[in-house]
Order: structure tokens, then sequence, then C-alpha cells
């Protein structure tokens, strides 16, 4: 299809940076610009007409009830976890393979984050493995949908409810991805999103969102964002400040219309990626969604026993990647007291030391897709 005149004169001097928002950025210029300058004229920075706009549309997007804008990714999971009760004592499962915040965030309630490993194939986390985490303090499960791949939501659905715990999406790498036409972010009874500028929904500044459609979880959390008040003046409960702002908002609503648009640029970079890496010996493809899912392809990353030499070569050659991640919680020095060592988690251990990810975003074009390709193909040809 793309002729053979295009094969002789590639370009061996382009350019592929690891991610790139330009063709976003342009493409919605102008509305942005407008949208500042409404908010810009009407003064109103927090907790005003932008946020509850913002909040009712991304509600209707997931199919949750509500929707709660919040500061950061890091502070959704936080305020999910505490509107829950979970506290001082109590333990989570969280995947051995996560970024570290979805650890984190149980840490800082006071609670034991719990490691069960993922499956390699799917980068999720395997429900198989869940039961033999559980303990009497047990109380919630935080399935990551890693790289925009929905975790394995019916298993985990009902390991959960057999057990009487709470699931809570840690859906900061997926929004738009579904499961049977349904959204992630809708599964648990509440659900944390991150809005940080590299994820598919991105603000131009720290952002996060808790759906659920728990009225009661509904009211506590709009009181733990913003200082434990409900009413001006008074003050129900031992709040925060962790307000989404009105230009984040404003800037989200409109790239929220655009969403689905562009996580199909990315479903179609992946699959060019998938068609044109499948002979290769040397690595390992992502394992591809089921049939009725729905993957948005936050990242797409490979896995090979020569990642490091790769990543190099392919460096050299202008092709930026990058490891996601190159350090688990479990090792990291921050969860040393957690007692934790080489060998603990050997799957997310392995996950670490093969695993690259490719450059994916909306707008790389078809010869930066092409070079990533021959690149990686002829790498291992010496
Ligand atoms: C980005 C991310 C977070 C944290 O989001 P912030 O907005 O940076 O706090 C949490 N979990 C996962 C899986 C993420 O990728």
């Amino acid at each position: 299809m793309s002729g053979s005149d295009q094969e002789k004169n590639e370009d061996f001097t382009i350019k592929v940076p690891f991610v790139d928002f330009n063709y976003v950025h342009q493409s919605i210029k102008e509305q942005v610009e407008q949208t500042f300058s409404s908010v810009y004229q009407g003064g109103k920075f927090i907790l005003g007409e932008q946020t509850r706009r913002f909040e009712q549309e991304y509600a209707d997007f997931t199919g949750a009830e509500f929707c709660v804008g919040v500061s950061s990714g890091l502070d959704a999971l936080m305020l999910s976890l505490i509107s829950l009760g979970i506290g001082k004592d109590d333990e989570v499962i969280v995947p051995s393979n996560t970024y570290i915040a979805t650890a984190l965030a149980v840490t800082h309630i006071g609670a034991r984050p719990v490691f069960v490993e993922p499956d390699e194939d799917t980068f999720t986390i395997d429900p198989n493995r869940i039961s033999d985490a559980l303990t009497e303090k047990t109380k919630a499960i935080i399935p990551v949908h890693l790289f925009g791949r929905p975790a394995q939501m019916d298993s985990i659905l009902e390991v959960a409810e057999r057990q009487g715990l709470y699931v809570i999406e840690d859906n900061a790498q997926a929004q738009g991805a579904c499961v049977r036409a349904k959204k992630t972010g809708s599964f648990g009874t509440v659900n944390a999103t991150s809005f940080y500028p590299t994820k598919n929904l991105g603000a131009l500044g720290d952002a996060g969102a808790i759906t659920t459609n728990d009225s009661e979880v509904l009211r506590k959390l709009k009181m733990l964002r913003n200082y434990g008040s409900a009413k001006k003046g008074e003050n129900h409960v031992i709040g925060f400040n962790k307000r989404l702002d009105e230009l984040q908002a404003a800037v989200l609503s409109v790239k929220l219309k655009r969403l689905a648009e562009w996580n199909q640029m990315r479903a179609r970079a992946a699959e060019f990626y998938r068609e044109a890496l499948s002979s290769n010996p040397m690595i390992v493809l992502p394992e591809k969604q089921l049939e009725d899912e729905t993957h948005v392809y936050h990242q797409f990353v490979i896995r090979t026993n020569q990642r490091d030499k790769l990543r190099q070569t392919l460096a050299e050659r202008g092709i930026e990647t990058l490891v996601h991640y190159p350090i688990p919680p479990h090792l990291q020095k921050a969860y040393s007291f957690l007692g934790y060592g080489l060998g603990s988690f050997p799957i997310a251990e392995k996950l670490a030391v093969t695993s690259l990810s490719l450059p994916i975003y909306p707008g790389i074009s078809h010869e930066q897709l092409r070079a990533v390709v021959r690149e990686i193909n002829s790498a291992f040809d010496d």
C-alpha cells in the first residue's frame, strides 16, 4: 500500500520523540483560547461553572452517575479511599507493576498496599492471584487499566463481591476504554482518574477526577476536596484543598469532545506496530485486547531480553523510547519499610527489565511509525 518508491526514499534522519502533543494542541488552539478568555473575564477561578459542566460531561462520558473534579490522580485515589472509610491498619490490593502513585495513595491514608502480580502478557492484575493476598484486614482492590488496556473486570468484581471488598478503579491511563461497551471508570464503587498532561485526556497542568454512582459517597467527596465543607462557613469533616481549577476544567471540556477520535488514532498506530513487528522473533508484543474490549493504548509496550541494548540503538537512530516502569514500587527505597526484596514479585521485576514503551500519540505520522519499526527490525541484525 505504501508503495515501493517510498521504501527507496527512506529518510534516515527522521526524529521520533516519545511523545508530542503538537497535533492535539494545534487542533484545539482557538477553542482553548476562547474558553480561557471567557474564564479570565468571568473572574471565577475555583469551583464555578466550568468545573460543574466538565463534571457532568465526564460523568456522561464514563456512564457513571456522578463526577467530582479534583487536583490530581493521586488526590483522586486518596479521596476515593477516604470516602469509603478505608484508613489506618486496613489493607488494599494493588498491582505489583503499577505506577507508584496507586500504592502511595494507600500509604498516605494510613493503610497498607498489598501487591498482587499481573498477568505478564496483558500487564493487568491477575485475578487468580488476588485470593492468596487477602486477609481479615483487606478492604478494597484497586485494579489499574495499565497502558490503556482494561483490567479483567468480570473476575475482579466477582472476587470483590465474594469477599465483600470495594473495587476502586485506577483509570488514569484508560479514559475511553471499554468492556462490552461499558467504560472503565464506571465499574467500581468509586473510580479515580488523572488528567496529567500526558494521559489520554490531559489538562494543561495537574488535574484529576473521581466517578461514582453512590450519592452518599459523592456528598463526602465534595466535602473532602473543599476543606470538609458542604456549606460556606461550616466544616463537617477534616477535609483538604484538592479542588479542580476552572481553567483546567475548561480545557478538559474542549478536549473531551475529541477524545474518542484521538483514542482511535492511537489504536491505528498500535495496529501498525502490531502488524509490522509481528514477525520479529526478538520481541514480544502486548497481548491483543479481547473481542469485546476497547484498548486505548496509553502506551504500546513491547518486551525483549535485550531491552537496554535496543533502547540505546534506537536512541542513536533518533527514536526516543521510555521504560514503564524501571523499578517496581516494592523495590523503591520509599517502600523499603514494607520489607520486600528482589524476588518478592518476580513478574513485576521481569517486566521492569524487559519492557520498552514505543512512541505513540495522536498525530504520530506514518513516516515516524515506519521509522520506529524499521529501526527495531534492523537493530537485532548485528
Ligand atoms: C498518572 C498516574 C497516577 C497519578 O496521577 P497524577 O495526576 O500524576 O497524580 C496514578 N495512577 C496511574 C496508573 C497513573 O498512570
